[in-house]
Parts: structure tokens; C-alpha cells; sequence
């Protein structure tokens, strides 16, 4: 069965989409720990990050890193930080966290957005695409 994240990528999911090429996408996270936080996924549908080919792995990493340059520009924070977990979904993602202290990047504090706010903050970060 595909992934969520696979069902975003052929839009039978909505999101609220950042940017994306041939190989990749970047999303918002629906659940964020920050404003901004962003998911960035490759299309093929992997589980691990590791078990990725190496030219893969290497170009999701510079794909994350256009993406997290465009969110440092769009959202006031002190830098932004790169997770991978992958417990909930497996289908691999780097998560770009806006962070000012350690607690950004826990994953227990979690932060309400309104679909407007979603919407504008994709908006923004796109802008610096
Ligand atoms: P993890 O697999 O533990 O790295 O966490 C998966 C992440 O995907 C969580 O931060 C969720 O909030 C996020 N997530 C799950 N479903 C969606 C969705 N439909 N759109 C955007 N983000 C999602």
C-alpha cells in the first residue's frame, strides 16, 4: 500500500507544498514543532534514509538544504535544524525545524496552526525559493 507521503506526492492527499523537482518534494509538517517545520521527502517510496543509493541520499540532502536556506530567510529564528526519525511514516523525510533552543527540536512540544497560517507560511518560504 502506497505511504502517506506517497499519496501526497500524487496529490490524492492535500498539503501545503514548498517545492518540488522530478525526485523530490518538501511539504509542510501538519503536526509542526515550529512554524515552518518542513518535511522534505524523495518520490521513491524508501522506508530508511540509509538504505537510500547514495545519489539519492546526496541529492535529498542538497534538495533539503535549498529549502532550508529559503525557510531560514522566511521564518525569524536562530537556525534550522535537520532531523530524521521516521517511527510514524516509512517513507523517508528530513525534517527542517526552525529552532532558537534545544526544545525546538523535541518532538513533545507541538505548536496549532489554522490553515491560514499553513497557507502563508508556505507562501513565504516559497518566496525565497
Ligand atoms: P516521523 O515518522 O516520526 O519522523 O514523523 C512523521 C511526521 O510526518 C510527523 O511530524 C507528522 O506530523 C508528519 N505527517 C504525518 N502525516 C502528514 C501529512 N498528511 N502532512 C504533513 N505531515 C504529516
Amino acid at each position: 500500500m502506497a505511504s502517506i507521503f506517497s499519496k501526497i506526492i500524487s496529490g490524492e492527499i492535500p498539503s501545503f507544498k514548498i517545492h518540488e523537482d522530478d525526485n523530490f518534494l518538501a511539504f509542510l509538517d501538519i503536526n509542526p514543532n515550529a512554524l515552518g517545520h518542513t518535511l522534505c521527502i524523495p518520490k521513491k517510496e524508501i522506508d530508511q534514509i540509509f538504505d537510500l543509493d547514495d545519489e539519492t541520499l546526496s541529492e535529498l540532502i542538497v534538495f533539503s538544504k535549498k529549502v532550508a536556506n529559503a525557510i531560514k530567510k522566511a521564518v525569524v529564528c536562530e537556525r534550522v535544524g535537520m532531523s530524521v526519525i521516521g517511527l510514524e511514516v516509512p517513507h523517508v523525510h528530513v525534517h527542517l525545524i526552525p529552532i532558537n533552543n534545544m526544545d525546538d527540536m523535541s518532538f513533545d512540544t507541538k505548536i496549532s496552526m489554522t490553515e491560514s497560517q499553513f497557507n502563508e507560511t508556505m507562501n513565504k518560504i516559497k518566496s525565497y525559493i
